[in-house]
């Protein structure tokens, strides 16, 4: 297989170093206020950074698409004032990217292809307690697949972490701090592409980042955990480091992460001021403005202050 370095050629068209952010939902559902409050710190920071704000429709997981999704959050973006600086772009114009950098890793020796069911991967990190109790874990791939299939078919591909004494990727978050995380203990070598041939969340994101030329990811807490694996796919493929900031989600009453399934509700675009003045409260900016233009006046020095707190307070 031939050697395919990435095309950074739609990047160059800004310095490199200025910064550009960007927001990238997955068209799963309307826009509802833990999404809104992910778009809103995210285009606040670019503004404080004098940066450029883009959109990305991260709809690579056909199964999860809701038809009309993507034009309905862009549209709800639109009657916010959250307007992207460049034309939005749809993740699935563009697989061709994908199977570059699957390429590219497959030529260093990083990649290799998995016969295991998901079945299979769970009953094998299932283990009894010394009660005789079943214990399930996450599932940490064992690495059955490393040395070869064992004759069954290939029907993914993974993505080789190193061994645990040298698997530990920490990165400095500009919200929550100093993370770390050992990759061989936590999750194990990874899938890029799945067996129904769907490109994975993982290597997606960071080919994408990399070819808008993304400096800053600012986004939901709940993809904290993912932010190592994202790292060691770029240095696997020679790809710049980002700077990360990662917000604290919004939950409902049970605790648990507002979404669709957990009953959130569509942001009421008839309403605008009303649904960024409660976004702005979950990152703990209390703005009072009269009108969404005042509103925007006040929560771009807003967000820099809180940020400037977060930096005292680390
Ligand atoms: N598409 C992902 C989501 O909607 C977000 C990806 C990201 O910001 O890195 O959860």
């Amino acid at each position: 297989m031939s050697q395919a370095n990435l095309d950074f050629s739609e990047s160059t068209t800004s310095s490199r170093g200025q910064y550009r952010g960007r927001f990238a939902p997955s068209p799963t559902g309307p826009l509802h206020i833990g999404s809104l409050v992910t778009a809103l710190a995210s285009w606040l920071d670019a503004r404080v950074h004098g940066g450029t704000w883009l959109v990305r429709i991260e709809d690579i997981d056909f199964q999860r698409n809701v038809p009309g999704a993507d034009r309905d959050i862009l549209a709800t973006l639109d009657v916010l004032g959250l307007i992207p600086d460049e034309a939005p772009q749809w993740q699935s114009t563009h697989l061709s990217r994908f199977e570059q950098a699957l390429e590219q890793l497959q030529a260093n020796g990083s990649l290799y292809p998995c016969g295991c069911t998901r079945r299979e991967i769970a009953d094998s990190v299932t283990s009894i307690d010394a009660n005789g109790h079943v214990r399930h874990q996450t599932l940490i791939y064992p690495g059955t697949c490393r040395n070869g299939l064992h004759g069954r078919p290939p029907r993914a591909w993974r993505v080789r972490v190193p061994d645990a004494d040298a698997a530990t990727i920490c990165f400095n978050d500009r919200w929550q701090g100093t993370q770390c995380q050992n990759l061989a203990e936590t999750v194990g070598d990874f899938v890029l592409k799945r067996a129904d041939g769907m490109w994975a969340y993982q290597i997606a994101v960071v080919v994408d980042d990399a070819t808008q030329g993304i400096t800053d990811v600012v986004r939901g807490a709940d993809l904290l955990d993912s932010t190592p694996r994202q790292i060691y796919l770029q240095q696997l493929l020679g790809l710049p480091a980002l700077r990360y900031l990662h917000v604290p989600v919004v939950v409902n009453a049970d605790g648990e992460k507002l979404s669709k399934q957990t009953g959130a509700r569509a942001i009421n675009r008839s309403q605008p001021l009303a649904a960024l003045t409660e976004a702005a409260q979950h990152l703990g900016l209390d703005i009072r403005a009269g009108d969404v233009e005042e509103f925007y006046r006040d929560a771009v020095p807003a967000w820099a202050n809180r940020l400037a707190r977060l930096t005292t307070a680390a």
